[in-house]
């Protein structure tokens, strides 16, 4: 492990200080659960970490008609232990419940899940088809970005010098709503997705009237599968318009061969996600 400085902020401003005068170097520490296994590595050049965990807006959750509002700090068992969450943003309740094991969610948080870029990171296509914004706080002050508009490539995010994810926002679903999320490891748990996938359906009767599907695992960064959407909304949910629905998600999808997985099983996990969570989506819907 490199040496390095840790800072605790108790402001948002005073976070912005720090990290603005500690440069490109200068790391925020939420969880750590990523950032700290990064600096032991040496995978990337940490001289300070500004934590943020002990700033009060940073910690704070709170649901209101317009939406729900989640600091970046929240550990990730806050939030799909909480009740409203499970039953209005399943999608959120379900990709949190299953990042890492027990430990790692007593400290990890969506924000860093979000902000540290991974192309598996489970919470992203959650954050996606749910039309999450981001709270940036910076030197020039605050700025929305839009879930979609984060991570540009594998690791790499807009984030400028100085600036953080203060919350992030889940807009209020309009009624006859239903989001799901599903993932495929290996194993039971505690591994990164081969591929994971997140559907949100809005439903008037047995028509789609609204669709967003995302992908995470198969490209560089999570896809939003505009074409899946487009095959569902605007008609009847039908076992056609599902199966057209998984043929755009397999298309989307461009993955590379690992050692966690093949070409071929991303693609085909790609739409065999896309399907079941397009059902379970529209199951919640009707209820
Ligand atoms: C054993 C183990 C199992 C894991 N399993 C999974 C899994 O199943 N699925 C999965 O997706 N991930 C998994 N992870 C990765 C990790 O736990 C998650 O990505 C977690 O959500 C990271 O959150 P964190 O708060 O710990 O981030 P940190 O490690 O604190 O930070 C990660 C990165 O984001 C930056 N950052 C953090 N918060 C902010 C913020 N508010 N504003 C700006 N930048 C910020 C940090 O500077 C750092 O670059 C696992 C990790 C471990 C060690």
């Amino acid at each position: 492990m490199q040496a390095l400085k840790y800072a605790r902020a108790a402001s948002v401003d005073e976070a912005v200080k720090m990290l603005r005068e500690g440069g490109p170097t200068a790391r925020v520490l939420a969880g750590g659960t990523d950032v700290i296994v990064q600096a032991r590595e040496r995978r990337r050049q940490i001289e300070l970490f500004v934590d943020i965990k002990h700033i009060d807006e940073v910690m704070s959750m709170r649901m209101e008609p317009r939406g729900l509002t989640i600091g970046a700090g929240v550990p990730l068992y806050k939030i799909y232990g909480d009740a409203q969450i499970a039953r209005h943003y399943a999608a959120l309740a379900e990709s949190t419940r299953v990042i890492g094991g027990t430990a790692i969610q007593g400290r990890a948080t969506i924000g860093g899940n979000l902000a540290n870029a991974s192309p598996a990171a489970d919470s992203i296509p959650a954050l996606f088809v749910l039309g999450a914004v981001a709270t940036v706080a910076g030197p020039n002050g605050r700025r929305e970005v839009p879930a979609t508009q984060f991570c540009t490539g594998p690791g790499v995010n807009v984030l400028l010098t100085g600036e953080f994810i203060v919350s992030i926002f889940f807009p209020a679903l309009p009624a006859h709503t239903g989001t799901a999320w599903e993932r495929f490891i290996p194993r039971n748990e505690m591994d990164i997705a081969v591929t994971n996938a997140a559907a949100m359906l809005t439903m008037n009767g047995e028509t789609v009237t609204e669709a967003r599907i995302a992908l995470g695992a198969v490209a560089p960064r999570t896809l939003y599968v505009e074409a899946a959407a487009a095959a569902l909304a605007g008609k009847p949910l039908t076992d056609a318009s599902i199966a057209a629905a998984a043929v755009a998600a397999r298309d989307a999808a461009t993955p590379i061969d690992d050692m966690r997985g093949s070409i071929k099983q991303r693609k085909h996990l790609s739409g065999v996600l896309v399907e079941r969570t397009i059902r379970r989506a529209a199951e919640r819907a009707r209820a």
